[in-house]
């Protein structure tokens, strides 16, 4: 807060103000007062004299008719009768001679006194006027009062009066009146500066709040001294304060909620205002971007995005649009969807920002793209027989169909490729039940020593057929029993030793192995046959992947077979391996677990 010099508080000029009015009204009411009362003592010195001299004339007019005239009787009426104290008087005889005086200085007696206000006197005029002394520097009154029987003048009455006493009083009382003013304007002050702090000191008080406030504390409220309009002011302060805190902690908790939202989600999220520069960026943003949030706050969206020109692809911003990236993300190439919003405030044409949401769309795409392969897949499975049904149809009613023994072949063919089909769509049926999570499993105690020979016995017709050895290799001791469906394991089982006769030359073997292992037994099928190449072992177990198609196809399959058996395995709890050399031979293994102890009881 800023120091206010005191010749700038409002306490200074309250007691301005105070001093001021006092110092008029003592001045207005001082002026009159004197003047009055300098006025009244004036009159009242005039009258006196007037009255004394009007005395004294009549007493002494008597004396001055006569022919001699009586000094000792005058100097004694004057002395006793003329009682005023700073006065003097003379008696002066139709000739302006002196007779008599209360003066010190009695040698002006018998002299002639010849002051213009005695010869106007003698003239029968009164006159009477204020003068000046400079010897005693006092104001003096002079009167000359003429004698005057009838018409003619006996003689004149010369008063001299100091005024001196008349001034001094109204000296005294001005001293008074100024002394009083002071003393007023002093308690004036004291009292001007203790009132002007009730103002001041509640209205300093909300001052500092409000400096508070500025500085984002909103815990302070202002006490209230007085219930007139400034106890209101601070009142309704300390309610503003409150609702401010109130709304201010609302935003906060709003921008809360926001911030954790925006940091919590899993999609990339950035802001940018206007002028495409960046405002925010969330974690996962900050993730896919490789970049820090300090690094790219406040730069062009369009060179975080490392998108080449503006207008180019100014269009994404311009409408809601969207693109995808490739992006390396923590060393991994991802597939990246940006999708833009531009946000136009209300009634506003001009676009006041845009929001980028990044999504992390790889496994999505993935998906997606299997899904369309698998389709193709499927329509391209069902195509080639349906293609063969029809052919051989067409050439049955084109005539063959008259010819009994070529009918017969090509009946055999036709129900081939119906199996074929049935035995697609029943996979298909198959996968499609286990990708639902419907497996239907019906676990049992399993013995692999009888399992596996039941399915060795089946091959064994085969076997001699193709002229491919089979061997079961078990150990000596009883395996301990698994746990697991048997129709799903035997389904498993034919495929596998199916494949590895398939794909083996006459002469090879094909070997049934089984071992205990910790909490499973080890069940593997070892060919001799042509192998698989490294780079289509990883793709092996996918929908419809087969390495050699023709081959395959003409074998009668459709590629679904290890898939089937793999999610069948991984449904038991198992585990499923194939490793291959490629010419030299293949080994599929897959483990099932132990039937429990604790199970058997149950
Ligand atoms: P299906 O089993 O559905 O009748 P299929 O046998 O062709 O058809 P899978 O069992 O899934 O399909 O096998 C996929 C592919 O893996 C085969 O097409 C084949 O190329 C290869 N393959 C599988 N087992 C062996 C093996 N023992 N030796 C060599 N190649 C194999
Ligand atoms: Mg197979």
């Amino acid at each position: 807060m800023k120091r206010i010099r005191f010749f700038q508080t409002v306490q200074w000029k309250v007691v301005i103000l105070y001093l001021l009015l006092i110092l008029i009204a003592m001045q207005v009411i001082g002026a009159y007062f004197i003047r009055a009362t300098e006025s009244y003592y004036l009159n009242n010195f005039n009258e006196t004299l007037n009255t004394q001299a009007n005395l004294l004339a009549v007493n002494v007019e008597k004396y001055l008719e006569e022919e001699n005239i009586p000094r000792e009787d005058i100097d004694n009426l004057i002395h006793n009768l003329f009682a005023l104290r700073n006065a003097d008087v003379q008696l002066l005889d139709q000739n302006g001679i002196v007779l008599t005086t209360t003066e010190e200085n009695k040698a002006f007696i018998g002299q002639k006194n010849t002051r213009a206000e005695i010869n106007m006197a003698l003239l029968g005029t009164r006159n009477e006027s204020i003068q000046y002394n400079p010897e005693t520097r006092q104001r003096v009154k002079v009167l000359a009062l003429p004698i005057k029987k009838g018409t003619k003048i006996l003689g004149v009455l010369y008063m001299v009066a100091s005024m001196e006493e008349v001034y001094h009083t109204m000296r005294q009382i001005n001293g008074i009146f100024a002394t009083g003013t002071v003393l007023a304007l002093l308690l004036t002050a004291a009292l001007g500066i203790v009132l002007s702090r009730t103002i001041t000191t509640p209205v300093k008080e909300i001052t500092r709040q409000a400096t508070a406030m500025v500085g984002g504390d909103f815990n302070g409220q202002v006490r209230i001294y007085s219930e007139d309009e400034i106890g209101q002011l601070g009142e309704t302060f300390n309610l503003l304060t409150r609702k401010l805190k109130q709304a201010l902690s609302q935003t906060e908790a709003e921008k809360e909620k926001l911030s954790s939202i925006l940091t919590n989600m899993t999609d990339g999220v950035i802001a940018a205002d206007g002028n495409h520069n960046i405002i925010l960026v969330n974690k996962p943003a900050q993730r896919i971007l490789g970049v820090g949030y300090k690094k790219v706050l406040g730069k062009n969206l369009y060179e975080v995005l490392a998108i080449p020109g503006e207008e180019e692809w100014d269009f994404l911003f311009k409408e809601n649009g969207s693109m995808l990236m490739d992006m390396n993300v923590d060393g991994e190439e991802r597939l990246i969807r940006f999708s833009f919003t531009v946000l136009k405030s209300r009634g506003e044409e001009e676009k006041s920002g845009i929001i980028a949401v990044l999504q992390d769309v790889t496994e999505q795409e993935a998906m997606e793209k299997e899904r369309k392969e698998f389709v193709a897949n499927v329509s391209h499975e069902l195509r080639t027989p349906l293609t063969t049904l029809k052919s051989y149809l067409e050439a049955l009613e084109e005539g063959v169909i008259d010819d009994p023994a070529l009918s017969r072949r090509f009946l055999r063919v036709l129900l081939n490729e119906t199996d074929r089909m049935t035995r697609l769509v029943t996979d298909l049926l198959q996968l499609s039940r286990y990708d639902a999570g419907q497996y239907m499993l019906d676990l049992q105690p399993l013995s692999v020593h009888e399992l596996l020979q039941d399915v060795s016995e089946r091959f064994a017709l085969r076997s001699q057929q193709e002229k491919i050895a089979l061997r079961l290799d078990l150990p000596v001791d009883s395996l301990p029993l698994v746990k697991a469906d048997r129709d799903n394991i035997i389904q498993v089982l034919d495929n596998l030793i199916s494949n590895s006769m398939k794909y083996s030359n006459e002469n090879t073997t094909v070997v049934i192995r089984a071992h205990k292992e910790e909490n499973a037994v080890r069940i593997e099928i070892i060919d001799e046959g042509m192998g698989i190449r490294r780079r289509d072992l990883d793709r092996i177990f996918e929908r419809f992947y087969r390495v050699d198609k023709a081959r395959s196809r003409s074998a009668g399959g459709t590629g679904l077979g290890l898939s089937i058996a793999r999610q069948i395995v991984l449904v038991h709890g198992g585990t499923i391996e194939i490793d291959s050399e490629w010419q030299k031979g293949t080994r599929v293994s897959f483990t099932l677990p132990l039937y429990g102890e604790n199970e058997d009881e149950a």
